[in-house]
């Protein structure tokens, strides 16, 4: 069992952090909004700042919406590296990108190791422990820190630092190019005059039919209770974005799905 430093009790955060409590690892919390954390009161301590936090812990996971989030809560005056001192070790969860990683690397002392480890699924995942973790780390980081974190989901190997935020931005952009061609399908089959329930039970039939089935009740009861906010959906094409023209990969699709998202953004629906 490790004792774990865990900042961030998000959507995600809370429940992956609970599926840790109660694996038996020894966890301390911390989030910004100091209610998010008392929610834990009497299952793990609360910490006052990150550098507290990581104090009394082996590892700090940071599981935060975005990089600057990320900056602030390790680099920060009150931040984990403070805390860290010039060893121990830090997993990010959050989707942040691999340009990302190699920033916060060089931030760092040698002797802090870094593991990158952001997530594959949603709120339900977490709270069940389904979710696929791909992990950017070295064979020994990856052969220790993978068994911590599997009451989380499922540890994948995705290469050296980094390569988890890589394999991270790469599903999300089939995800979102899904979820976009999901619309325009069934916007068609609407202007084509189809039934929807019709519409529906057509597509399940083809190539979409696994995308579908995935929205199937949200489609059915008209109810969007958000599990992954759209604007943190934007936050990753915008990361998809900057990785793709640094490296002048030739996208249509992906932009134009992250087209999609953005008006959608605009019109309020972050
Ligand atoms: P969320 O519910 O919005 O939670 C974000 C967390 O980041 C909260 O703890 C928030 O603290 C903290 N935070 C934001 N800005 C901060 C700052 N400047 N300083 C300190 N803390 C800050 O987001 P989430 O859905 O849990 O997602 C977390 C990460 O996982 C994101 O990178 C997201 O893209 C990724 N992800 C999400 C899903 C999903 O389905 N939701 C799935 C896979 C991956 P407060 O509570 O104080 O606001």
């Amino acid at each position: 069992m490790a004792r774990l430093a865990w900042l961030g009790l998000g959507t995600m955060g809370a429940p992956m952090a609970s599926r840790l409590i109660e694996a038996g690892h020894d966890v301390i919390v911390w989030n910004r909004s100091r209610a998010k954390a008392e929610a834990f009161n009497g299952r793990a301590p609360l910490a006052g700042t990150p550098a507290e936090a990581i104090s009394r812990a082996e590892a700090a996971i940071t599981m935060l919406a975005t990089p600057d989030a990320v900056d602030e809560v390790v680099l920060g005056s009150q931040g984990a590296l403070a805390g860290l001192g010039g060893s121990g070790t830090l997993i990010d969860m959050s989707t942040v990108g691999p340009d990302y990683v190699t920033h916060l690397r060089s931030q760092l002392p040698e002797g802090v190791e870094l593991v990158d480890a952001p997530v594959l699924g949603s709120a339900s995942n977490a709270e069940d422990g389904s979710l696929k973790v791909f992990m950017g780390a070295s064979d020994v980081a990856f052969e220790r820190w993978s068994k911590v974190l599997a009451p989380i989901g499922k540890p994948m190997h995705m290469g050296p630092l980094g390569s988890g935020q890589a394999m991270k931005l790469v599903a999300n952009s089939a995800l979102a190019g899904l979820m976009s061609l999901t619309g325009e399908t069934l916007a068609l089959a609407d202007a084509l005059g189809l039934e929807q329930g019709n519409a529906i039970a057509g597509l399940l039939e083809s190539p979409l039919g696994p995308a579908m089935k995935r929205k199937i009740d949200k489609f059915e009861s008209d109810i969007y209770t958000p599990s992954f906010k759209l604007e943190l959906m934007l936050k990753d094409m915008r990361l998809v974005d900057e990785h793709a023209s640094k490296r002048n990969v030739d996208l249509k699709l992906i932009p134009d799905a992250k087209e999609w998202i953005s008006l959608a953004y605009q019109r309020g629906y972050g």
